[in-house]
């Protein structure tokens, strides 16, 4: 047999953004005076920056023409049309109210569904989707199996919902109680893990039953589509596309961050099934993104969006796309580096805890390996632990969140595959200077997504 060949880039560069190069000495000041928080850092004093697949695509040729076409008029404009065109073909659904990312589409909808006393219930909740629910006064239920919280089982679609989980909320709360339920395709918080569409059927079945309403978060539906294709039978010969739509077709709602799977910097999409809903979330659209035609999107942002929401579902990007993710967690992986497994699709997860056991979690072994491989690489990604979910109890205790992960999200198109080899050389340093490794503790929080302007202290 022949060696499989070298998974090179699908597309060529046309356009090049020089990176500033820094020293290790440079970096340590960098990383204090932001006060050992990346979300701080200078994006000119990053060399690769790997904290977040969001916003951060590099956008086509066929995008950035399209753009050109974008049609400015406040109301009725093509550009929306397009876009309204494309997401309905997608979807299925008769309503589609842009917005200017994903968690404007969140507050809209939960901010209608939640309030005090109400329930929601998700594989994982996103933190922008747990805030904008607790927000409202309501409260948000993680619903996982033990297994798939366990970073060392291998099974294919560690993203679903556990519908036993499911049904003792539904029975706890009672139906009237629950404001939606909500799956995150792929599971962003959880290991970037796919939802198998058999999980998806089981829950829009469980809803049906309880007259609940379900809703898709998408922001990577094309990328879940790519595993489901390759890993639930049944799926082998049908389209990328098509698995998408019938996914979409199961749900009454879907949100989605643009800045994922629709390979564009800004924008965010709200779409529905019921009229009345859709009558409410418009109101509150025109009150605070803009009007129902354009959202809080410019028509030139709106055409880049269609087109990459076609774009999005070609074959060799979303081999590409899945993967070099792979590419990046096996190397790890092979090197001894305690990896979240299967990978990801938009991400590699690492367990701090497992890396760093020396470091208690309430002194945040995932913040201190984002530090450190900033410090050793110039590396900046983010810490999906006990930083960005811990809680606290009447005494102030830290009431840590169940696993310390740090996520090297890949930017879509980005990076070439030296560029990721580089980010696994940073790792022998790692491991190296893992015995010294410290921790933190904080010295600022505000009330809601501390981790993005938290600041911190090094343990001494
Ligand atoms: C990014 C993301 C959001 C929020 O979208 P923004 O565009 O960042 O506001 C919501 N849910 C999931 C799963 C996400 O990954």
């Amino acid at each position: 047999m022949k060696k499989p060949r070298t998974l090179a880039e699908p597309f060529r560069i046309k356009m090049v953004e020089p990176l500033r190069i820094t020293t290790i000495e440079q970096r340590i000041n960098i990383l204090q005076t932001a006060g050992y928080n990346p979300f701080l850092i200078r994006s000119d004093d990053v060399y690769i920056d790997l904290l977040t697949d969001s916003g951060t695509s590099a956008m086509s040729d066929h995008q950035w023409s399209a753009m050109m076409l974008g049609d400015e008029s406040y109301a009725g404009a093509h550009s929306w049309e397009h876009l309204e065109t494309v997401v309905k073909g997608l979807s299925g659904m008769p309503y589609v109210l842009p917005t200017h990312q994903g968690r404007a589409a969140e507050r809209i909808l939960y901010g209608i569904l939640g309030g005090p006393d109400k329930v929601f219930i998700s594989n994982t909740h996103f933190d922008t989707t747990r805030a904008n629910i607790e927000f409202t006064g309501a409260t948000a239920f993680d619903c996982m199996s033990e297994v798939s919280l366990d970073p060392n089982t291998e099974l294919p679609f560690k993203g679903n919902i556990d519908i036993e989980q499911v049904k003792v909320l539904i029975d706890k709360y009672g139906k009237g109680n629950i404001g939606a339920v909500i799956l995150t395709v792929t599971n962003n918080s959880s290991g970037g893990q796919p939802v198998s569409m058999q999980n998806a059927k089981e829950l829009r079945k469980l809803c049906d039953e309880h007259e609940l309403l379900l809703v898709i978060d998408g922001c990577r539906i094309a990328e879940n589509s790519y595993f489901i294709k390759h890993r639930e039978s049944g799926y082998e010969t049908k389209s990328y596309k098509e698995i998408a739509q019938e996914m979409l077709a199961l749900c009454d709602a879907f949100v989605m961050s643009a800045k994922k799977d629709a390979l564009v910097n800004m924008g965010g999409l709200l779409v529905l099934r019921d009229k009345e809903m859709a009558q409410k979330c418009t109101n509150q659209l025109i009150i605070s993104e803009g009007f129902a035609t354009y959202g809080g999107l410019s028509g030139r942002d709106m055409e880049a969006i269609a087109v990459g929401l076609e774009e999005v579902f070609d074959p060799d990007y979303l081999h590409y796309r899945i993967k070099s993710t792979e590419y990046l967690g096996r190397h790890l992986y092979e090197k001894g580096i305690p990896i979240v497994r299967p990978f990801g699709g938009h991400a590699v997860y690492i367990d701090a805890k497992a890396l760093y056991p020396q470091i208690p979690v309430h002194e945040f072994p995932g913040q201190a390996l984002v530090c450190d491989l900033y410090t050793q690489g110039g590396i900046r990604c983010v810490e999906i632990g006990s930083v960005m979910f811990g809680k606290k109890d009447e005494n102030g205790n830290l009431i840590p969140a169940k696993n310390e992960l740090v996520r090297l999200a890949i930017p879509r198109r980005v990076y070439t595959q030296s560029h990721i080899d580089y980010v696994i050389d940073v790792f022998d340093d790692i491991l190296e200077e893992r015995p010294q490794a410290r921790g933190l503790r904080l010295t600022y929080e505000p009330p809601f997504l501390r981790h993005f302007t938290a600041r911190f202290a090094r343990i001494k």
